[in-house]
């Protein structure tokens, strides 16, 4: 679907500290709404073993990764834990022309450089139920060693001070309800009508009681 009049699609950028199931809930939404399409990113970390390239990521080393930041191939890049990871233009602009939606599924520093650089998206924050809860999510997914774990929990700590980037936010406490609460923030955006999603999932009032409770771990 292209030419005059027709709908450009909208950015989705969904961001949360390491663990907290974003790959999980953007997994979900993607299998279930054909209108929603994944921005492949491009990054320097090793593959996981489920992991395949060009669906998950586009997998390349340091210099590729230099080559196309030189080139201003990138809308947003950055280190994280050690590894680059970057959204390049190519990975958003077709589908958004095509009138397809394009999920993002970025660190927060990346989500910030995506405001930044006022490139039109509406930024969802995911929160952990607490940080103990973190902590178990990220030995439970067994992928990283003891090391990168406490990176990632340390990052997840300066992560969440930058809440403010994001228009809303949703607690990622029991799986379903955390994928329907996103679902609801995406029919609303794409109708124009954000009226209750703001006043129930708005970022300042869900971060404030969040954080009454859950930042104790
Ligand atoms: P992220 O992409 O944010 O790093 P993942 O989606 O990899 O996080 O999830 C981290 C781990 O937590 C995975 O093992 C996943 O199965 C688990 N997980 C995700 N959401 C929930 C949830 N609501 N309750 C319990 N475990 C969850
Ligand atoms: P992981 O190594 O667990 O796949 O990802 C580590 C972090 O990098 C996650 O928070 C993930 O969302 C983020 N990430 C994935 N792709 C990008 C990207 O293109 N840009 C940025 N800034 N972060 C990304």
């Amino acid at each position: 679907m292209s030419g005059s009049g027709a709908r450009r699609g909208k950015a989705f950028v969904i961001s949360a500290p390491s663990g907290t199931g974003k790959t999980t809930i953007c997994h979900k939404l993607l299998a279930q709404d054909p209108q929603l399409r994944f921005s492949v990113s491009h990054t320097t970390r090793p593959p996981r073993p489920t992991e395949t390239s060009g669906i998950d990521y586009h997998f390349v080393d340091e210099a590729e990764f230099e080559r196309l930041i030189a080139s201003g191939s990138f809308l947003e890049h950055a280190r994280y834990t050690g590894n680059l990871y970057g959204t390049s233009y190519a990975a958003v602009e077709s589908s958004l022309d095509d009138g397809i939606d394009v999920l993002l599924e970025i660190e927060v520093q990346g989500a910030k450089l995506v405001r930044d650089a006022r490139f039109e998206a509406v930024f969802i924050f995911l929160l952990p139920p607490s940080l103990d809860e973190l902590d178990v999510r990220l030995r439970g997914r067994g992928t990283d060693d003891d090391a990168v774990i406490r990176k990632r929990l340390a990052e997840a700590r300066s992560e969440l001070s930058m809440a403010e980037v994001f228009d809303y936010a949703v607690v990622n406490d029991d799986l379903d309800t955390a994928v329907e609460q996103v679902q609801q923030i995406i029919r609303a955006e794409r109708s124009d009508e954000t009226d209750e999603v703001k006043a129930r999932y708005g970022r300042e009032g869900v971060v404030a009681e969040w954080r009454k409770g859950a930042e104790k771990g």
